[in-house]
């Protein structure tokens, strides 16, 4: 299926339409990198790799609404290339220690619906190119976060905060992977039900609205 989709319809740059690759180097050369300024005390760091916009934004979309799975393979490549030059010290720390990529969950009902998880797909692809392992299953969300009209800020953050669990017994070390951090609350909620005596690192693709 993959190759007489790849027949018909070639593989073109998100930037410029260049055919190869759904990210062709000049156009990976020209996305913002960004680190990031996230403090808590439960988490040794955060690295949010891209800017969410332009061409990141896109190739997030074509990974989302698998509209083609290769897609998937280069954000892999490019997650793996911008951790080995802008932070070798972390990597290795990481590799060293044994951390486990734990992707953020997806409600299981979204998940059937949409089929998979964009972050879980993602992680896969790092994983096996750094070295990690990846773990889908020591986090579950339980519950829909509700978006209500009515609710304050407050009552919003409770809806979220309880939607998520650990299940089992976490690795020592854990970095929690999402596609995109947004206002953060998501993965803040996650980090807030893992035991202080864990070393938390966080990685996002792209930060951004
Ligand atoms: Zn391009």
């Amino acid at each position: 299926m993959g190759i007489i989709v790849e027949m018909v319809f070639p593989k073109t740059c998100v930037g410029c339409g260049k055919i190869g690759q759904y990210l062709c180097e000049k156009c990976q050369n020209k996305i913002e990198i960004i680190g990031a300024d996230y403090k808590n005390k439960k988490v040794e760091g955060r690295i949010g790799l891209f800017k969410y916009h332009g061409v990141i934004k896109d190739l997030i979309s074509l990974v989302k609404f698998e509209l083609v799975s290769e897609a998937k393979t280069e954000i892999g490549k490019m997650i793996a290339e911008q951790l080995r030059e802008n932070y070798p010290n972390i990597l290795e720390y990481w590799v060293k220690n044994k951390f486990v990529i734990v992707p953020v969950p997806l409600h299981w009902r979204r998940k059937n619906w949409r089929g998979f998880n964009q972050a879980e797909i993602i992680a896969n692809e790092v994983g096996k190119i750094i070295n990690l392992k990846i773990n889908n299953n020591l986090i579950i969300r339980f519950k829909n976060t509700k978006k209500q009209v009515t609710s304050n800020k407050i009552e919003r953050s409770i809806n979220i905060k309880d939607a998520f669990k650990t299940v089992g017994k976490l690795p020592k070390n854990i970095i929690i992977f999402d596609d995109v951090w947004t206002t953060g609350n998501t993965i803040k909620n996650i980090i807030k039900i893992i035991p202080k005596n864990r070393k938390i690192w966080v990685l996002t693709l792209a930060t951004g609205n």
